[in-house]
């Protein structure tokens, strides 16, 4: 499939995802994740009207940054290694991943202008996966006053695995009662007006709860070996 084709059935199912929701598609931005695919496949991307791209690791991030340079916004959407944080801080313009004060600390050390990063948190509790648990964002959000190359923009999540639809739906809103908590804070360097939720399997449920960015990778691209 053409990424273009795709695209547009995706646009149609956040219509409708909005519609239901009483929601406007222009508040919903689609995040191309190009992990599994070629570089032209990512430039296809681009070209069919893509803006966003993601990418999870630093070396794929850094060979589609070298052919597509500021062309899309760029957003690191995985587990960041402190380390790594030096070879991508330049190059992105959204960090999906902060979970933790010592990769806060590198950031706010590499950076050379204010990052917008996205506080990840496990709602789900699943020991595999990455973020803080609900219970400490607050507080973790407080603790960032003194990073001043960090703008928390809102809060991310990774649901679970699973084709239920009521355990999907529980996660996303917890997610967005949290967010509204930290909004409600009113820090400066936080105004966490985004919710960074939803893949391929279950956007449109993380839309009707509230998400302001997907993050979709095999639906809009495809998966490995999908070249163009
Ligand atoms: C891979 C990945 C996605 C996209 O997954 P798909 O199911 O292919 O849409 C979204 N978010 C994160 C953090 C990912 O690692």
């Amino acid at each position: 499939m053409k990424v273009e084709e795709n695209l547009q059935k995706i646009q149609e199912n956040i219509e409708m995802a909005c519609r239901r929701s009483n929601r406007h598609p222009d508040d919903v931005t689609i995040i191309a994740v190009t992990k599994y695919v070629t570089i032209e496949r990512a430039q296809e991307a681009v070209e069919a009207g893509v803006v966003h791209l993601g990418e999870n690791r630093d070396e794929g991030l850094l060979a589609k940054w070298d052919a597509l340079r500021d062309k899309p916004t760029w957003h690191y959407i995985g587990t960041l290694q402190s380390r790594k944080v030096k070879n991508i801080i330049d190059k992105v313009d959204y960090i999906h991943s902060l979970d933790r004060i010592s990769l806060a600390e590198e950031i706010n050390k590499r950076a050379e202008k204010v990052t917008n990063c996205f506080v990840q948190v496990n709602v789900s509790g699943e020991e595999s996966k990455q973020g803080l648990s609900p219970d400490e964002v607050s507080e973790f959000v407080l603790s960032l006053s003194k990073y001043d190359k960090i703008r928390i923009c809102g809060l991310m999540t990774m649901a679970p695995f699973t084709e239920d639809e009521m355990v999907l739906r529980t996660c996303f809103r917890k997610l967005n009662e949290l967010q509204s908590k930290i909004k409600n804070l009113k820090l400066k360097y936080a105004p966490c007006a985004e919710l960074s939720m939803g893949m391929s399997n279950d956007y449109a449920i993380a839309i009707e709860e509230g998400a302001t960015m997907v993050r979709i990778g095999t639906a809009l691209v495809g998966e490995e070996g999908v070249g163009g």
